[in-house]
């Protein structure tokens, strides 16, 4: 399993889907899942740039992750967002046969995070629930590398900037060094 980390709008779910296809690997995102979902419930904190509860979250991604198969490869985008969901997705890697082989971290500067929100179009990237997202990502999900890194699993961080096409070439170099030859 690989996880693609950074703030909203580093490019996480583009860059994730451009791997997994390099590969026929699977790529997974919360989001996604939460998108796809039926619930109203979900849809309206969504809009609001709130996260969802951890029992549904860890419930979605339980579920994926037994139906996923032989894939080579998950690459997991949006999930964890707080060390809760770390410590979650430790306990459980076992169970569902997998094993967490390095977080990458897209960096991207703050200005270039903004332009590329008020371009992307998605339906909740609206100003109030990008500052919500934003700090949330500050607040909560950035300690999930200290627990990470402290439980033994690679941090490895590339700079997000430039166009997909590099950005692709980065994050390619550098999931190949970190698998298991
Ligand atoms: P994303 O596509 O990762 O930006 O996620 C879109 C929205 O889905 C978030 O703003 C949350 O409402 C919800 N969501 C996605 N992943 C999670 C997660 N791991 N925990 C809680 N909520 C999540």
């Amino acid at each position: 399993m690989i996880i693609i980390f950074g703030p909203p709008g580093a490019g996480k779910s583009m860059q994730g889907q451009m791997l997994a296809a390099d590969h026929d690997w699977r790529w997974l995102s919360t989001g996604q899942l939460f998108r796809d979902s039926h619930d109203p419930e979900v849809h309206e904190l969504m809009r609001r740039g709130e996260l969802i509860n951890d029992e549904l979250t860890n419930k979605i991604l339980a579920n994926a992750l037994s139906h996923i198969g032989d894939v080579g490869n998950v690459i997991l985008d949006g999930y964890p967002r707080h060390v809760g969901q770390a410590e979650w997705l430790l306990n459980h890697l076992k169970e569902h046969n997998q094993r967490l082989d390095v977080v990458v971290i897209l960096k991207v500067s703050d200005q270039e995070l903004a332009s590329r929100l008020q371009t992307r179009g998605r339906a909740d990237d609206n100003q109030a629930n990008i500052a919500k997202r934003s700090s949330d990502y500050e607040i909560k999900t950035k300690p999930v590398l200290d627990y990470l890194r402290q439980a033994g699993v690679i941090i490895k961080e590339i700079d997000g900037e430039g166009s997909v096409e590099t950005v692709h070439e980065r994050l390619e170099s550098t999931v190949q060094a970190c698998l298991p030859k």
